[in-house]
This record gives structure tokens, C-alpha cells and sequence, in this order.
């Protein structure tokens, strides 16, 4: 079943919406990329299509091919690969294909992807199509921003806002989308994404999570037993990777955390680390960690945070 994991303003927003068993006949979705705009318009369209009593209720035959993707009366548009702009053409070509009458549904969905990537002849184009949509016709804008989108096209639509959810809220919802990855590694992407699933989700196809977990162990262990220039060397990997820096440098604070809470647990604890590390010095370092962190996220020279953290793990850990 469909659902909007953290957005539950903006699920609400769409229930009520639907109240009677009908959608407005344009619906626009705004938020940043990674917050959901897809999944969003692939509910309106159930709520659209769905022939069960509950809508959607996820399980009839017209809810399943949205899910799927498969159903013949849900269309996408959006701007075409190697482009930037949304081409007028395909705004004519959608005009044109909504006057056809829907194969198999109550009526024809057109979701359209990037919609804030219209030129002004584009929307206009638009315009002319929602302004005296054909009766059975349902359209879904998807736009990052409605500031880019002309005032008359905003005056047709029913706006939705999305929000990107936290990186804990990031975290979960990867945990149900994504089982098979370690929670370490969903844990590495959601950082890294700074919360945003679409990116985390990406971030776990390309392995960075998982280099982001081995280079964390590492770090960890020279922190505490090394000199200042081996974790320097694993940290020069991150120069020109501050997604990857962030994704990795949480779980590095999580394993100081973890170090300090194992000193008063009865099993599991690492004698080798908790006999060099007192519980003090593991929180500090974790927050050397932390204010790395911090400075990651704010646009800080990536060399010159890590050596600041370095140090600063080191004082603590002396
Ligand atoms: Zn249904």
C-alpha cells in the first residue's frame, strides 16, 4: 500500500480533498526534490482510479496497476533526458492525448513531472488545458517551487506542500524501503541525503554507505590508537566528497557514543577499547565528531574540518 511515510500534513491534505469521491481536476504537489512528489501523485491517482469502497484501497485492480506503474489511464510527462527545460511540444502532445477518452478507468491521470521547469509558453500552453479540462481528465503538477510557476497556473490548482522528512525520519523510512542494507549503511545514506529518500535511496545503489561504514571503524580504531596522520589519510579520501563525508562521520560519532555506553554494559564490551577510553573521553570525542558534523553541513573546507576533528578527537582521547 501507498503511503506517504512523513508527510502526514500533506496525506491529510489529500484525504480531505477527496471527501465525496472526487479530486479536484488539478492538484499540485511542491516540495524539494526527494520529498515524496512522485509517491504523492501516485496516491492522488488512486484516489482518482481506485473502484474499491475506502479509497485507495491498494488492492483493487486499478490501484495495483498504479502502483505498478502499468495502468493504461495513468500518464507521466516530464522533461526529457539531456534536457533542461519542459519542452512545449509535450505540453501540445498532452493536450491533444487528454481529449481521448480513458481506456479502462473512471478517468485519465496526467502527472506531470518538473513542472517548474516550464517556460512561461509553455505553462501558458498549460494554462489552456486546465483552465477547460475535458470532463474525465485529472492532472498532477510536480513542482520544487510554486514561485516558478505563473500566478494564472497556480489560480487553476489545488497546492500541496511536501516537506523533506528529518534523517532519523530519512532513516526509518529506508528501513522498510530498503531491508536488505545494514541499518549502518541506511543510517550512512540518510546522513549523507541529509534526509532526503529519493538521494538516500540512490546513495545506497552507488556502495558509499558501505565505505562510509568501513572507513568509520577504521577511524574509530586509529583514533584511539594511532598518531594524527593515519586517520588524515582516510579522511583526504573525503576532499572532494562531502556527501560521503557526512555520510560517514555520524556513524563515527555513534561508535564514541557506543564506546562510553559499553563501559557500563554487562556484555559486548570491547576490553581492548574500554581500557584505554574512559566513558568521558569517548563523549568528547564524539563531540569533537559532532562539531565536524556541524561545520560539514555549513560549507566548512572539508581538509580543514577534518584536521580541526582529528585534533580535537586526539585532545579528547589523550
Ligand atoms: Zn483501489
Amino acid at each position: 500500500m501507498l503511503k506517504l511515510l512523513y508527510n502526514k500534513k500533506a496525506s491529510a491534505a489529500l484525504a480531505n480533498l477527496s471527501v465525496g469521491g472526487r479530486l479536484p481536476h488539478a492538484i499540485l504537489f511542491e516540495g524539494p526534490q526527494g520529498c515524496g512528489k512522485k509517491l504523492a501523485a501516485d496516491i492522488a491517482a488512486q484516489y482518482a482510479l481506485c473502484e474499491g469502497e475506502q479509497k485507495p484501497c491498494g488492492v483493487c485492480s486499478q490501484c495495483v496497476k498504479v502502483e505498478r506503474h502499468t495502468h493504461p489511464d495513468l500518464r507521466y510527462f516530464t522533461v526529457p533526458a539531456g534536457k533542461k527545460e519542459f519542452p512545449i511540444d509535450l505540453v501540445r502532445q498532452l493536450r491533444q492525448e487528454a481529449y481521448i477518452a480513458p481506456n479502462e478507468g473512471c478517468c485519465k491521470v496526467y502527472v506531470i513531472d518538473q513542472a517548474h521547469a516550464m517556460n512561461a509558453s509553455a505553462q501558458n500552453a498549460l494554462l489552456k488545458i486546465i483552465e477547460e479540462p475535458p470532463a474525465h481528465a485529472r492532472f498532477i503538477l510536480l513542482c520544487e517551487n510554486r514561485s516558478m510557476m505563473l500566478p494564472t497556473i497556480l489560480s487553476r490548482v489545488t497546492a500541496i506542500e511536501l516537506e523533506l522528512p528529518t534523517v532519523e525520519q530519512c532513516a526509518q523510512a529506508l528501513a522498510s524501503l530498503r531491508p536488505q542494507n545494514s541499518p549502518e549503511e541506511r543510517q550512512a545514506a540518510a546522513s549523507g541525503a541529509g534526509g532526503n529518500i529519493g538521494r538516500a535511496l540512490s546513495l545506497l545503489e552507488t556502495g558509499k554507505p558501505a565505505r562510509a561504514m568501513a572507513d568509520a571503524k577504521k577511524l574509530c580504531e586509529l583514533l584511539i590508537f594511532a598518531d594524527r596522520y593515519q586517520p588524515l589519510e582516510i579522511l583526504a579520501g573525503y576532499d572532494k566528497d562531502r556527501e560521503g563525508l557526512l555520510a560517514m562521520l555520524p556513524l563515527l560519532k555513534g561508535m564514541f557514543a557506543q564506546i562510553a555506553v559499553s563501559h557500563y554494559a554487562k556484555t559486548g564490551r570491547d576490553e581492548r577499547v574500554c581500557n584505554r577510553v574512559t566513558p568521558a573521553q569517548a563523549l568528547d570525542a564524539a563531540q569533537a565528531v559532532e562539531a565536524a558534523v556541524r561545520q560539514a553541513g555549513q560549507n566548512v573546507n572539508i581538509p580543514l574540518l577534518c584536521a580541526l576533528m582529528v585534533e580535537r578527537a586526539k585532545q579528547a582521547l589523550h
